[in-house]
């Protein structure tokens, strides 16, 4: 494990971005269905480590309600410990890395780069309709958490997305369509080139 001449393959990772409300469960969902990735929600693992009653569930649940990014330390613990568990060597990672901090650590540590990044743009208007209209029970789904949380995407985790930009990793989608248009883009976007046949 690890030893120099290790010829094991390092894992193929999609960061999926974008607002909240944005549609990034969704289309993974579907990504799951077609392409064989799993998916892994940052949101979701720290949930889980919430409902665990882990010693620092409080304070992720306290983050979480304040629309706070939770220290790379215990997200990157919670991926790493997934990306493990599930057998698989393709993971679709929703929602991770929220900020610059979150995207080197994860690089420091994994010694993974993400073979691309799927970007969910989305105007802020649409994002907050669909938050308020999904009803998941979510404490951080009330219109003053998601101000919250709109302010810290648009100043942390857009960033991330300009970085990626930079290295021309970044697959931008149009997010505002019916789900099914979204995801005509999302399946061309993972569909090998020699497969696209041309009508
Ligand atoms: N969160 C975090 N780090 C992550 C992912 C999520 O701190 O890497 C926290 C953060 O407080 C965020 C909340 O979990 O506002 C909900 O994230 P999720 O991705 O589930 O929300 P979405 O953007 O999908 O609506
Ligand atoms: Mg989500």
């Amino acid at each position: 494990m690890g030893t120099a001449g290790d010829s094991e393959k390092k894992p193929t990772v999609v960061f999926v971005l974008g607002g909240p409300g944005s549609g990034k469960g969704t289309q993974c969902a579907k990504i799951v269905e077609h392409f064989g990735y799993t998916h892994l929600s940052a949101g979701d693992l720290l949930r889980a480590e919430i409902r665990s009653g882990s010693e620092n569930g409080t304070m992720i649940q306290n983050m979480i309600k304040e629309g706070k990014i939770v220290p790379s330390e215990v997200t990157i613990k919670l991926l790493q410990k997934a990306m493990q568990d599930s057998g698989n060597d393709k993971f679709l990672i929703d929602g991770f890395p929220r900020n610059e901090e979150n995207r080197a650590a994860f690089e420091a540590v994994t010694k993974i780069e993400p073979a691309f990044v799927l970007f969910f743009d989305c105007p802020e208007e649409e994002m907050e309709r669909r938050i308020l209209s999904r009803n998941q029970g979510r404490e951080d789904d009330n219109i003053e958490t998601i101000r919250k949380r709109f302010k810290v995407f648009l100043e942390s985790s857009l960033p991330v997305v300009e970085y990626y930009e930079s290295k021309g990793k970044v697959r931008k989608v149009d997010a505002a369509k019916p789900i099914d248009e979204v995801f005509e883009v999302v399946k061309a976007i993972f569909t090998p080139k020699d497969e696209k046949v041309a009508v």
